[in-house]
C-alpha cells in the first residue's frame, strides 16, 4: 500500500524536501524526483529541496542547481518530508528544518530506519526510494527529467538492477520511466560508471592494498587522510569502492573504510548474503540494509578493524 500524495499535501503551502549527508544517487534521485514533481504538479505550492551537496555526476539531472545548502534562519515549513534518511541526526544541516516543520513525513527503504517523523511510508524491502516515490505520484504525469531523476535512484541502489532488492516491480517502474523518452544508458554511463582519473586511481590503490582476514571470508581495505590528501580525493570519490572489493570470490563480507577526521573512520560493509551487515552497522551507531550498511567510528584502523571484524565474526560462527 502506497500514500496519497494529494492526502499529505492538504491544507500544506509549504514544503520542504530534504536527504541524508553525503547524498548517494538514489537520495539525490529521490529528492530531484519529488522536488520537480510538486513543481510541475502543484505549482501553486511553495516547495524547496535541502541537500548537503549534489556531487558533480549527478548535475546531470536537471533543476539541482536550485538545491539549497543552507537553511533560513528562522523559516517553519508547513511540512518537511525527510528522503532515504533513517534517523534524524542523518539529516545533518537541515535537522533544524526538520524539527521545526508543522508536520514531517519519512519516505525511506531502510530496515534500520527508526520511524522518527510524525508519518512513516518505510518500505524496507523496496528497492529504493525513488522507487517508493515513484509508487506514490501519478505516473501518468512523470514528465522526463522527474524520470530521469527516479530512474538514476533506482539504477544507483540496485547496482545497475544487479542487486537481489531488484523485483518485478522495481523493473517495472524502471520500464515506466524508460517510456518517457529517457537515455537510460547515458543516465547509468555518466552517474554510475564513468570515473575521474583521481577516483580511478584511489581505487586501484584501495584495490592494491586490501587485505583478507577472517579465513579469507572478509576482504578490507583502508584509505587514511593522508591518502586522500595526496590523490585530492574527496568521499564522493570513494564511492563503489567496496562494492568492486565484494566482488572477491570466496568472500562472504567487504569492508572499505576511510578516515572523515583524524582517528575517525567511516566504515561501509558489503555482504552477500549469510552476513547481515545493518545489524553490525546499528550495533555501531549506524544502519542501512542486510547486504549494504554503514557507520562512523572512533579509533585507530586497526581498533576499528578488530571490532567490527568481531561482529562479522560471531554471524559467521553462528551460520556454520
Ligand atoms: P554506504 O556504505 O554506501 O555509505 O551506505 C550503505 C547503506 O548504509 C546506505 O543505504 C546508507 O544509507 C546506509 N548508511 C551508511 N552509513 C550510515 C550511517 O552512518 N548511518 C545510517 N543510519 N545509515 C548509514
Ligand atoms: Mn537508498
Amino acid at each position: 500500500m502506497s500514500i496519497q500524495l494529494s492526502d499529505i499535501l492538504k491544507d500544506k503551502q509549504t514544503i520542504a524536501l530534504g536527504g541524508h549527508i553525503r547524498p548517494d544517487g538514489d537520495c539525490v534521485g529521490s529528492c530531484m524526483g519529488l522536488y520537480m514533481y510538486l513543481k510541475e504538479q502543484y505549482p501553486n505550492l511553495e516547495t524547496d529541496v535541502y541537500l548537503e551537496e549534489v556531487p558533480k555526476a549527478y548535475q546531470m539531472i536537471e533543476k539541482t542547481d536550485e538545491v539549497k545548502h543552507q537553511i533560513p534562519a528562522d523559516k517553519q515549513y508547513d511540512l518537511f518530508i525527510c528522503l532515504d534518511c533513517g534517523d534524524e541526526k542523518r539529516l545533518g544541516f537541515s535537522a533544524p528544518l526538520f524539527s521545526r516543520a508543522k508536520q514531517t513525513l519519512c519516505i525511506d527503504h531502510h530496515v534500520s530506519n527508526e520511524a522518527f517523523a510524525d508519518e512513516n511510508y518505510i518500505v524496507p524491502d523496496a528497492s529504493s526510494t525513488s522507487e517508493l516515490v515513484f509508487r506514490m505520484i501519478d505516473s501518468a504525469k512523470i514528465s522526463r527529467p522527474v524520470a530521469e531523476a527516479l530512474y538514476m535512484g533506482i539504477a544507483h541502489d540496485t547496482g545497475v538492477f544487479q542487486y537481489s532488492c531488484t523485483s518485478p516491480e522495481t523493473m517495472e517502474a524502471a520500464a515506466e520511466l524508460m517510456r518517457k523518452g529517457i537515455d537510460g544508458n547515458d543516465i547509468i554511463d555518466r552517474t554510475y560508471y564513468e570515473k575521474t582519473y583521481v577516483q580511478i586511481q584511489i581505487l586501484g590503490r584501495a584495490l592494491l592494498e586490501s587485505i583478507l582476514i577472517l579465513d579469507k571470508q572478509c576482504i578490507v581495505s583502508v584509505v587514511d587522510k593522508k591518502e586522500l590528501e595526496f590523490y585530492g580525493a574527496d568521499s564522493s570519490d570513494l564511492e563503489g569502492i567496496v562494492s568492486q572489493l565484494r566482488q572477491t570470490k570466496g568472500v562472504e563480507v567487504a569492508m572499505f573504510m576511510y578516515e572523515l577526521e583524524s582517528s575517525q573512520f567511516k566504515v561501509s560493509l558489503r555482504s552477500k548474503g549469510k552476513v547481515d551487515v545493518s545489524v553490525i552497522a546499528k550495533y555501531f551507531g549506524g544502519g542501512g540494509h542486510a547486504r549494504a550498511a554503514g557507520f562512523s567510528m572512533h579509533g585507530s584502523s586497526h581498533d576499528v578493524i578488530n571490532n567490527v571484524s568481531r561482529q562479522i565474526a560471531l554471524q559467521l560462527d553462528a551460520d556454520n
